[in-house]
C-alpha cells in the first residue's frame, strides 16, 4: 500500500494536552513498529487505553515513556483495552501487577480469553490444523501455519456498547466495533471530541478482517466491520487517536474511505469468481486475490491469515446473495451465482 509519511513526533512519548498522552510502546519484530497507547488524566491515577505487546524491551518503552511525562506506572488505575490482540492487551497484567490496576475489555473478547485460557497447547493446534484443512490447506502446510500465542490476562470488568469507563470527572465511553474482533471497541472521549480508534480505523493501513474457523457460516466479520465504519461515520468528525501509525484529524471521513475501499475489494472479488465458473476451496480463492506480495512468497502464517480474509469477503457476498456455499463437499466450496 503507499506510504504517507508518518509524523515523527508521535515515535516518542508525547503529551497531547487536554490530560491525554501517548507512548509508542515497540512490538519486537512486527512491521506495524508499535502501539500507541494512551493515558488518560483521572483523579483516582490515570487510565490507560491499550498496553503493548508482552516483551521486556516493550515494557521498558511503556514504563519508561510514562515516567518521562511525569506519570509513575504504580499510579494507573485501569487498564482498557480496544480488543483481546496481543499487541494491545499483552502488557495490561503486567500493568496492573506493577499497580493494582483494573484490567477491562468487550464482553465479547473477554469470553475469547476466557476461552484462550480453558484450551490447552494440543488442543489448540489440533483445532487449527483442523480449520485450515477444511479450508483446503494441504497438511503439511496446516501444521506449519499453526501458532499460539501466549493468552493476555483475564479481565476484571465486562464493557458492553455505550458503557462508561471507570474514569471520574470525565467522559469516556465504550462504542462497539465490532470487524477486527467480536468485541473490538473505540473509546469516545466525549468531553473532548476524541476517539481512540484501536484498530478500527487508522490513518493509512486498514486491519486485517478474517473469520475463524474459516468456513463458519452463522457470523459476517466482514458485513460486522463495514457496519461499525458506519457508526463512526455517524460520530461525525473527530481527532483519531489510532493504536498504530498516527493521530489524525476527521475520524468519520476516513472511516468512510475505508468503507469505500472494502466495497471496491468485494466487487473484484465477486468478479474474479464470476470468471471461474468451478466451485473453489478458500484456499483457491485466497490465492486468486491480490496480496502485498505475490501468494507464493507468503509464510504459511501469512497466508492462514489471508485465507481467513477470503473467507470474511467470501461470507459476505454469501450474505449479499453474490456466491454460494457448496456445503456438501469437504472441503467447502464456493461459487459466483449469477447476478
Ligand atoms: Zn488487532
Ligand atoms: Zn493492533
Amino acid at each position: 500500500m503507499k506510504s504517507r509519511r508518518r509524523p515523527y513526533a508521535q515515535q516518542r512519548p508525547q503529551d497531547l494536552g487536554g490530560g491525554v498522552w501517548s507512548v509508542p510502546v515497540p512490538i519486537p519484530g512486527n512491521p506495524l513498529g508499535y502501539t500507541l497507547v494512551y493515558a488518560v488524566e483521572s483523579p483516582k491515577g490515570p487510565v490507560l487505553v491499550d498496553a503493548g505487546w508482552n516483551h521486556p524491551e516493550a515494557w521498558k518503552a511503556l514504563s519508561g515513556g510514562l515516567a518521562a511525562l511525569g506519570i509513575d506506572v504504580s499510579t494507573v488505575s485501569g487498564v482498557v483495552v480496544t480488543h483481546f490482540h496481543p499487541d494491545h492487551a499483552g502488557l495490561a497484567g503486567q500493568v496492573k501487577e506493577a499497580s493494582g490496576a483494573w484490567i477491562a475489555m468487550h464482553e465479547s473478547d473477554a469470553a475469547l480469553v476466557d476461552l484462550m485460557h480453558a484450551y490447552g497447547e494440543s488442543e489448540h493446534a489440533s483445532f487449527q490444523s483442523d480449520m485450515l484443512k477444511r479450508a483446503g490447506a494441504d497438511p503439511g502446510e496446516a501444521m506449519e501455519a499453526v501458532s499460539r500465542p501466549t493468552p493476555p490476562a483475564k479481565p476484571d470488568r465486562r464493557l458492553r456498547d455505550g458503557d462508561l469507563v471507570d474514569l471520574p470527572g470525565r467522559k469516556l465511553r465504550a462504542v462497539h466495533t465490532p470487524g477486527h474482533t467480536p468485541g473490538h471497541i473505540c473509546l469516545h472521549l466525549e468531553d473532548a471530541d476524541r476517539l481512540f480508534t484501536g484498530d478500527h480505523v487508522l490513518p493509512d493501513i486498514t486491519p486485517h478482517i478474517g473469520i475463524y474457523p474459516f468456513d463458519r457460516d452463522d457470523i459476517d466479520p466482514l458485513g460486522d466491520f463495514l457496519d461499525s465504519l458506519d457508526r463512526v461515520c455517524e460520530l461525525g468528525p473527530l481527532d483519531a487517536l489510532p493504536a498504530h501509525e498516527w493521530i489524525f484529524p476527521d475520524v468519520a471521513a476516513r472511516a468512510a474511505e475505508i468503507r469505500h475501499h472494502h466495497e471496491e475489494k468485494l466487487e473484484r472479488l465477486r468478479a474474479l469468481l464470476a470468471q471461474r465458473p468451478e466451485p473453489l476451496t478458500i484456499w483457491e480463492v485466497a490465492a486468486m486475490m491480490t496480496w502485498n506480495r505475490p501468494w507464493g512468497e507468503l509464510s504459511p502464517v501469512l497466508r492462514s491469515m489471508a485465507a481467513g480474509e477470503a473467507a470474511a469477503h467470501l461470507r459476505t457476498l454469501e450474505a449479499r446473495g453474490g456466491v454460494r456455499r457448496i456445503s456438501g463437499l469437504d472441503p467447502v466450496r464456493f461459487q459466483a451465482l449469477d447476478s
